[in-house]
């Protein structure tokens, strides 16, 4: 049996460029998207392209509504910065990738899957807590405690490969693994037809990535 992978895959530029990397390690890709009443929500749609393009064995979108919890300028009614905040930003959504990976580590084990990748980057990032490598490790720790699984002895990765590049090495590294990054969505305010505002944090460190890369910006904007 070939192995298993669950990805995390939001439909940005980052969890696609994870779930190409696991795909070419030779992993059978399971990949796994939160409608979590994200403001951006054409990203779903881009996401659930994205996975059957890149040939997964299956995808499922998880409800879970974060709105009741709000606390970001994602889930409530607060706007999207659009010029560079000091500290962690308001985009930050509390507790998501824990939440995420929670879920994800429950498939995982279900299928038996020996990975979990997640496209996190604390490079060019917003500084967000749960995009640190010592958050990966301390969840991979956790993860490995927690399942049935583990303590039985198949031991879970939680794998981070995109963690310590640049923008611009992650969309090279895209790019040559074959995807076609208009297809993808990163920007927190996305209107219906999945353009970019090119104003947000995360579209600035996605063009930026472009630039440096000297590669053609292929993102629809607004
Ligand atoms: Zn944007």
């Amino acid at each position: 049996m070939k192995k298993r992978a669950v990805i995390l895959l939001s439909g940005g530029l980052d969890s696609v460029t994870a779930l190409a990397i696991a795909k070419s390690e030779g992993y059978d890709c399971y990949s796994i998207s939160f409608d979590y009443g994200q403001r951006h929500k054409t990203e779903l749609l881009a996401a659930e392209h994205l996975a059957h393009e890149t040939g997964v064995v299956s995808h499922k979108v998880i409800q879970i509504d974060l709105r009741s919890i709000g606390g970001s300028a994602l889930t409530d009614d607060i706007d999207v910065p659009e010029t560079e905040q000091q500290g962690i930003p308001i985009t930050y959504v509390p507790a998501r990738n824990t939440i995420f990976l929670s879920i994800a580590l429950g498939w995982a084990e279900v299928i038996n899957a020996e990975a979990i990748f997640v496209g996190v980057n604390a490079v060019d990032y917003s500084g967000y807590p749960d995009c640190r490598p010592e958050f990966i490790d301390a969840f991979e720790k956790l993860a490995n405690l927690a399942t049935k699984s583990a303590v039985e002895g198949s031991a879970i990765y939680i794998r981070a490969p995109l963690m310590n590049l640049s923008k611009s090495e992650i969309v090279k590294q895209g790019t040559a693994l074959g995807i076609d990054y208009s297809e993808t969505i990163s920007c927190y305010q996305a209107d219906a037809q999945g353009r970019a505002c090119g104003q947000c944090d995360s579209c600035r460190f996605r063009r930026q990535g472009f630039l440096d890369a000297n590669l053609m910006d292929p993102t629809r904007y607004q």
